[in-house]
């Protein structure tokens, strides 16, 4: 597997996205979605400059971590369960995958023990698949001032995974639901969200055109899961 080839690749695609919807390049940060592959691959991309990882299981995630470079940071971005919330709180940087009161409890416990502010995302399911977790947009917008409340937990944006499909294009609605959501989160806090966590390998390039800042790629930069 060509890591660099695919990085160029997928430099040049993020980059023709920014400039069709007039942003930045540095505006977009790249997730490297390493679940599934071995710390060597990890460390080989860390050697291309790649410095943000993403994981789905604590347990895969604290044995890879431990065999990688210190410098890197890592985000959880599957389904926690609250037992694993403490561990969630020492290994990761970011959490994309928070979507209930009941989780943003417990990781709000395991921060105020360990000291430490958490960065988290509120994962939607904007589609309202039966096989995905996240929020309903309604509850999401219910219980936003109750999760604004948790003193170790500090809110930065919005994820969401959209319904497979091979047309990228089916994706766009989804993607620009979260940005709306967004937007209405915001003025319910008085402040404004800065983070989408949206776009995975096959739709990116229009997720970044309805604003993903954070795109999180795994089979178009390591290919195949094995
Ligand atoms: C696996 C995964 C990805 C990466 O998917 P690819 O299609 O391989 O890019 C992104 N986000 C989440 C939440 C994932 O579980």
């Amino acid at each position: 597997m060509d890591v660099r080839a695919n990085l160029d690749r997928i430099r040049s695609k993020l980059a023709a996205a920014c400039e069709r919807a007039g942003r930045g390049i540095d505006t977009v940060t790249l997730v490297s979605v390493s679940k599934g592959q071995p710390p060597e691959t990890v460390r080989a991309a860390a050697e291309l400059g790649l410095t943000i990882f993403g994981e789905n299981r604590i347990q895969e995630a604290k044995a890879k971590i431990s065999l990688c470079p210190n410098r890197l940071r890592w985000h959880m971005i599957g389904h926690l369960q609250t037992n694993k919330c403490r561990e969630a709180v020492r290994l990761f940087d970011l959490i994309h995958s928070v979507d209930s009161l009941h989780l943003a409890a417990e990781l709000d416990r395991c921060a105020e023990r360990a000291a430490k502010t958490i960065r988290i995302l509120l994962e939607v399911n904007v589609a309202g698949e039966a096989s995905k977790y996240g929020y309903a947009p309604a509850q999401l917008l219910a219980e936003l001032p109750e999760l604004n409340r948790f003193r170790r937990l500090e809110i930065h944006g919005l994820m969401t995974m959209a319904p497979w499909s091979p047309d990228p294009e089916k994706a766009r609605p989804v993607f620009r639901r979260l940005r709306k959501l967004q937007a209405e989160c915001g003025s319910i806090l008085g402040a404004p969200l800065s983070e989408l966590s949206m776009g995975m390998s096959g739709d990116f390039e229009v997720a970044i055109e309805e604003g993903a800042t954070l795109v999180r790629l795994g089979t178009a930069l390591f290919g195949d899961r094995s």
